[in-house]
């Protein structure tokens, strides 16, 4: 079966399908009280003994504070308000215990979504989370937790959020299909932050296989193989030893400086979304990190991540990094990536929407309590800060000047950072590629967002699978205006980077190379093969090339260009 390879390596294993279980709940009159109450009663030992279960377990495998959760969750369960409604509706309205859960539930969900308070109001997730547990009890149906898999497994689901991916055993978990997404949707970014092999646009899947099916996913490729013959096992078991071959060659790159042939020295940096990712950035000897998602910080959270908190993670990043750069990009929420306490609204174009730099020079209040924390956390390190989905030169100003306010106050408050932080901004809006010779002029650095730049370019939704046939970061029109946003930032004097997945690509590396790319940020599987390349490649030998390459009239052309003259 045909997929798109969202992160290379092969994977043999037992499917688990993921799918959040449908709860339809009927109205039913009912005689029997007492039998009512008693399912309840019993659904709610149940669910009590299910949320101790998983309190102890997060709190022996990740930790207090997210174990904590649960405890909130068992006190839910417990308290006699809640309770006592269920039980007066049913007494009351002679109706099902099902029937009751949904209305009390959603009447506390109610009022707590009204709240002012920001923690009381994200307490309303939580009571959902409490209500389908006991739904899902009465009605025998089973779920699965993602935190407490037991058993090594290929995930098949339609979709995952990040949270799903956040929240998972990561040692069971040797595989992702999923029918939605692309190479850049978040669920492929975290499986190649993890090595895991994974595939996605899998038309129908969850649909097609079941439980305990046999599969094999072969990341680089995009295939997968259900329920395969012996020899295509035997078959895929070579490719996996020589695949792991070829990665331990790699590992000599260990140590290495990142200069090409002819003695270009560049940087190669890694993308990492939780301060954890740092284990990763370093066991693959990246000189730095060239992109810190904060966004999965605020998502991973029921409300919103305090100063501290925050302060807290970047602190950590910076000073584990060892004076080595960091640049931390400021709240990138919206798009694919919702926060539920934040209430968003809904969208029609939520990609061309209210999001990152808009949502923050909008809510100043969240902007500035990030940008305090940043600069704290730069006394302890090589931090930059970078915004993202910078459209035109006004946003830079805006967002320097609530800058220099947050460093007005640490000033009064007698705290320190580093006066002379590094300012970047994302090129990943074709407006500021094309003008780049302008926004140069506001900024220490560029870092070229190629997902969304080639999302914005060719006008295709990078997750949308259907039409991911023409999403490409071969298209000669997405490679001019990196090499614009390149010539132009270098004729500043400031120094561009890549942050998008194109930065990793193995094809594009000795192109971006050609053009004067500085800084390579990738997911930290990719950097050691990033520079082997870069040893392998001299800039000299490409220059001359880019010209044709760029007069090519399709992306397959480059690519072809690219596999017969620069790789092959
Ligand atoms: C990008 O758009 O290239 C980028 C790195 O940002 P994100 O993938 O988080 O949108
Ligand atoms: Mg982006």
């Amino acid at each position: 079966m045909k997929a798109i390879g969202t992160s290379s390596g092969i994977a043999i294993g037992k499917v688990l399908v993921y799918k959040e279980p449908e709860l339809i709940i009927e109205l039913k009159q009912i005689d029997d009280i007492d039998f009512e109450i008693k399912r309840l009663d019993k659904a709610i030992k149940k669910g009590i003994e299910e949320v101790q279960d998983l309190y102890d377990e997060t709190l022996e495998n990740v930790g207090e504070e997210e174990a904590q959760i649960f405890n909130a969750h068992k006190m839910m369960l417990e308290d006699p308000e809640f309770i006592d409604g269920i039980k007066s509706k049913i007494k009351e309205k002679k109706v099902n215990v099902e029937w009751a859960v949904k209305e009390v539930s959603n009447q506390f969900i109610e009022l707590f979504e009204n709240i002012e308070d920001e923690y009381l109001r994200a307490r309303a997730l939580d009571l959902k989370d409490v209500s389908k547990r006991l739904l899902r009890e009465l009605l025998g149906i089973k779920s699965t937790d993602l935190r407490t898999l037991k058993e090594k497994c290929i995930l098949v689901a339609e979709d995952l959020t990040p949270s799903d991916t956040a929240q998972m055993n990561k040692d069971m978990v040797i595989g992702f299909v999923t029918e939605l997404g692309g190479k850049t949707s978040h669920t492929s970014i975290m499986a190649r932050t993890l090595e895991i092999p994974a595939v996605a646009g899998v038309k129908d899947i969850t649909q097609i296989t079941s439980n305990e099916d046999m599969m094999i996913i072969d990341g680089s490729e995009g295939l997968i193989l259900l329920n395969p013959s012996e020899h295509e096992i035997k078959v895929y078991e070579n490719k996996k030893s020589e695949y792991e071959r070829f990665n331990k060659k790699i590992q000599q790159m260990k140590g290495e400086k990142s200069i090409s042939k002819d003695g270009v020295k560049i940087e190669i940096v890694a993308n990492i979304g939780t301060p954890k990712d740092v284990d990763s950035v370093i066991q693959k000897d990246g000189e730095g990190v060239g992109l810190y998602r904060t966004e999965f910080l605020y998502m991973d959270s029921d409300n919103m991540p305090t100063e501290d908190e925050q302060f807290e993670a970047y602190k950590i990043v910076a000073e584990r990094l060892k004076g080595k750069p960091v640049i931390i990009r400021t709240l990138d929420v919206g798009g694919d990536k919702d926060i539920p306490y934040l209430n968003l609204p809904e969208e029609m174009n939520p990609f061309l929407g209210y999001r990152a730099i808009r949502l923050c020079l909008d809510r100043t209040d969240i902007f500035k309590i990030q940008l305090r924390a940043l600069l704290r956390a730069s006394a302890f390190g090589n931090i930059k800060i970078m915004f993202p989905m910078i459209s035109n030169i006004k946003e830079i100003r805006d967002a320097k000047r609530i800058l220099e306010e947050a460093k007005n106050e640490l000033r009064n408050e007698n705290i320190s950072f580093n006066e002379d932080i590094e300012i970047g901004i994302m090129v990943e809006i074709p407006a500021v590629a094309i003008h780049s010779d302008i926004f140069a002029k506001e900024v220490d650095f560029f870092s070229i967002g190629t997902n969304d730049l080639i999302q914005y370019t060719v006008a295709v939704d990078r997750g949308n699978q259907d039409i991911s046939y023409l999403y490409s970061q071969y298209h000669p029109a997405v490679l001019k205006l990196i090499k614009m946003t390149i010539e132009n930032g270098h004729k500043q004097g400031i120094w561009v980077g890549m942050c998008g997945e194109a930065a990793g690509d193995e094809k594009l590396i000795p192109l971006l190379l050609g053009m004067g790319l500085d800084e390579f940020s990738m997911s930290p599987s990719s950097v050691l093969k990033a520079r082997w390349i870069i040893k392998n490649t001299s800039k000299k030998e490409i220059e001359p090339m880019l010209d044709k390459i760029l007069s090519l009239p399709t992306a397959e052309d480059v690519e072809k260009f690219i596999d017969e003259n620069i790789i092959g």
